[in-house]
């Protein structure tokens, strides 16, 4: 993979790692104020409930005060509002009856354990305490505002109850103080006002009191306090008269912090399980985008990506053509390109169809893969076109090296399913040093070095020059001269004889193109064919030739007329049927007619080409194997595809006179094409000794400028005249 993929892939990785924190910070920041406002708020309802709770207590510890007084205003109700009391304490000789019935129930009583009898003047009848009589007077005992009370119950009118109680402090504590004038239960009393008597009950909030007080209300550390000690929670005892006695204070039950102190816990484990769930939910969200990602990456790969061969596709070989660039200028090394276009993958593919070109594809680019430096990146360009980039330190040797290695392996049969099919590269090199030349350009020298590889013949490569820039464009020129000439019939026809070998008569001729290109004067068919079979001309000018020839050679009814085609025209499916309607429409006889066919298509296609030379056959014209012995073809191609006639190339003819080597292998060619009957044409004979030898060997057929040059029609038709004037004088002579 080209670095620049995983330089992308880094780069969003550190952003994604610092979203990631950032989230994950936020997400920390929101569940911490969350906690913080929950647990406020519960430490709102804690100390409210507190301060509820205290209200309450405060309420409950006056209530308690209240009912402690109010009960001890009831006891003294029913013990002065007595019809009993109203007798006997009054009666002289009741002392005895007050004594057990108020002085001595002053003993382990809850209600009362004061008791005390007094007249209208303050004067003690009968004092007892915790049933005993008291020390002391009444005075040093109570303070002064027992007689604020007194002074209410004596100051009752009619209608009201003559009792009152209130606190008072005594010499031991604090005291609920009842008291009430003795009386008849109704509330009749015979004696005048002066004669009366009062009963008080005193009840001490001693210790034990207040701990049940403590206990009955449920209030914790109740205790009396003086009214000076400062206190949070505290009910205040006041006298008749207001002044304070002293603090009844507890300690908070403080049920909100108790309650807290509980839920706090609670809320932070579940605000921590929420922290969690998000955190949860934030990985996977995370690990859903990272899948996301990693999809839209493979999608973004895979538009770079060639699907026959899985291989980088033309979009994906520029990327990575310009991150290599891009770091060779930095590193000042070598970028070298190498195209590669498979020489006979269309006949593979027209012959055994798709599958069998996909599987081929396949096959090269595994082949490849195993052979390309490491670093290196390999992509298929085009149907049959793929590219090799890498960088190195060293220049061309590499690119060239590497080529070599890659022009042996496509040198070798390759075995697709049950098929052995032949196939071979052109390659074109070139280079960018230090990163100097950028990849367009990088890429459109590659592809121009091909054609050039291309151009020379199969199985080579070519380093891109400079020079061939000027090459490409003359070539650009050449085109346009090219159709412009066709399209305008400029074109004309060379005829050369063909002599037969053992009379050397002219029994034929080959027809040969022509082009006066203007302003550059003859230009050679070996130049202005291949440009034509490359840019798809050749169909128009075959198309010419054929046309052409045919009618000229109609004025020589004697003579054959061989034409080149190309294999260009040759692949094409419709040829056979344009030949049939040239046939036709210069009503020429077909068997007149020869078609010279070179041997290069046939080798990748064998099957097309015998079914196109049976085709031809069936339309009556011969079809000779041209240039034979210049290329790889073997004698097993002759017999294979029927051909009627081959010409020797004038290669192997032009040293039979100097090469014992040549001459036994022209030698031994002609003598089994003659065995499987096959005719055979010597071209380029330029000597007579040339002429003898080759027609010693068995040739039947000379062509070569010993016998004539191409020449125009008109000379082919002076020729014909002369011969047919000579034999006429011939036939004059022996009549004669
Ligand atoms: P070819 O088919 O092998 O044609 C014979 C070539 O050898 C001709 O060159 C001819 O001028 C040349 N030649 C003949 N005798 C001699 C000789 O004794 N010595 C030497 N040195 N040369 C001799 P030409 O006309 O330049 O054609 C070159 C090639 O161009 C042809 O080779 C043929 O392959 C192609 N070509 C020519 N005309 C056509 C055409 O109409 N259609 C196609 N498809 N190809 C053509
Ligand atoms: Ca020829
Ligand atoms: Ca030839």
């Amino acid at each position: 993979m080209p670095a620049l993929f995983k330089t992308k892939n880094k780069g969003s990785g550190i952003g994604r790692h610092a979203t990631v924190t950032g989230v994950l910070f936020s997400f920390a920041v929101v569940v911490a104020v969350v906690t913080i406002m929950v647990l406020s708020a519960l430490e709102r309802v804690a100390s409210k409930s507190n301060v509820l709770d205290d209200e309450r207590s405060r309420e409950t510890m006056s209530g308690a005060l209240h009912t402690f007084a109010a009960q001890l205003s009831a006891t003294l109700n029913d013990y002065a509002a007595w019809d009993d009391a109203a007798t006997n304490v009054y009666a002289s000789d009741g002392m005895e009856w007050t004594v057990s019935n108020y002085g001595e129930m002053s003993v382990n009583s809850s209600l009362f354990d004061m008791a005390i009898v007094v007249d209208d003047n303050r004067k003690s009848i009968m004092a007892y305490q915790e049933g005993k009589p008291m020390d002391g007077t009444l005075d040093d005992f109570f303070a002064p505002s027992l007689w604020a009370l007194f002074d209410r119950v004596k100051a009752a009118g009619p209608g009201q109850t003559p009792e009152a109680t209130g606190f008072v402090d005594t010499k031991t504590g604090i005291a609920a103080v009842g008291i009430a004038l003795v009386r008849k239960k109704s509330g009749e009393l015979d004696l005048p006002p002066g004669q009366h008597r009062y009963l008080i009950f005193a009840r001490h909030l001693d210790a034990g009191k207040i701990d049940d007080l403590g206990t009955t209300y449920v209030i914790g550390g109740l205790k009396l306090v003086p009214a000076e000690t400062a206190a949070t929670y505290f009910v205040k005892i006041e006298d008749v008269v207001g002044a304070s006695l002293g603090k009844l204070v507890w300690v908070s039950r403080a049920p909100g912090d108790i309650g807290y102190g509980e839920v706090r816990p609670m809320v932070v484990k579940a605000l921590c399980l929420v922290g969690l769930f998000f955190v949860v939910l934030l990985v996977i969200g995370l690990l859903a985008g990272r899948r996301l990602r990693a999809e839209e990456v493979r999608a973004r790969e895979e538009t770079l990506r060639d699907r026959l061969s899985g291989l980088l596709n033309r979009d994906g070989l520029r990327l990575a053509v310009d991150s290599f660039v891009q770091h060779a200028a930095q590193t000042n090394r070598n970028v070298l390109i190498l195209y590669l276009d498979l020489d006979g993958f269309k006949e593979v593919n027209d012959a055994y169809g798709h599958g069998t070109g996909d599987q081929l594809i396949r096959a090269v680019a595994a082949g490849l893969k195993v052979l390309i430096p490491e670093g290196a990146v390999l992509a298929r360009i085009g149907g049959d076109e793929f590219a090799i980039a890498f960088t190195s330190e060293d220049g061309d040797a590499a690119a060239l090296q590497l080529s070599e290695q890659i022009l042996d392996f496509l040198a070798e049969p390759l075995e697709i399913g049950r098929r052995v099919v032949v196939i071979g590269a052109s390659i074109g090199i070139a280079s960018s040093v230090g990163g100097t030349v950028d990849r367009e350009e990088l890429v459109r020298r590659a592809d121009l070095a091909m054609y050039k590889a291309k151009e020379a013949g199969r199985a080579r490569m070519t380093l891109y020059d400079p020079a061939m820039d000027a090459d490409r464009e003359e070539r650009n020129a050449l085109e346009l001269d090219l159709r412009m000439a066709i399209e305008g019939g400029d074109l004309t026809l060379a005829y050369q004889p063909l002599i037969d070998a053992a009379t050397h008569e002219m029994t034929g001729v080959e027809a040969l193109v022509r082009w006066n290109r203007p302003g550059h004067g003859p230009v050679s068919p070996e130049v202005f064919i291949p440009v034509a079979e490359a840019s798809g001309l050749i169909e128009a000018l075959g198309l010419f030739v054929l046309r052409k020839a045919c009618e000229t050679a109609k004025q020589w009814p004697e003579l054959r007329i061989s034409v080149n085609v190309s294999p260009g025209q040759f692949r094409n499916p419709a040829f056979v049927d344009y030949v049939r309607y040239v046939l036709r429409q210069t009503e020429i006889e077909a068997k007149r007619v020869t078609l010279e066919v070179t041997e290069g298509y046939m080798i990748q296609n064998p099957q097309r080409t015998r079914q196109a030379i049976e085709r031809l056959k069936t339309l009556g014209v011969k079809v000779a194997l041209d240039d034979f012995g210049s290329g790889f073809s073997s004698i097993g191609y002759l017999r294979q595809f029927g051909f009627d006639r081959i010409k020797i190339d004038r290669s192997l003819v032009m040293e039979i006179l100097e090469s014992d080597g040549q001459r036994e292998m022209l030698q031994a060619t002609v003598a089994l094409a003659r065995s499987l009957d096959i005719p055979v044409t010597a071209e380029g004979i330029e000597t007579e000794q040339q002429a003898v030898a080759v027609r010693l060997f068995g040739c039947d057929t000379l062509q070569g400028y010993f016998f004539g040059k191409p020449m125009p029609a008109e000379q082919i038709t002076e020729r014909l005249l002369d011969a047919r004037s000579k034999k006429m004088g011939a036939r004059r002579i022996s009549v004669a």
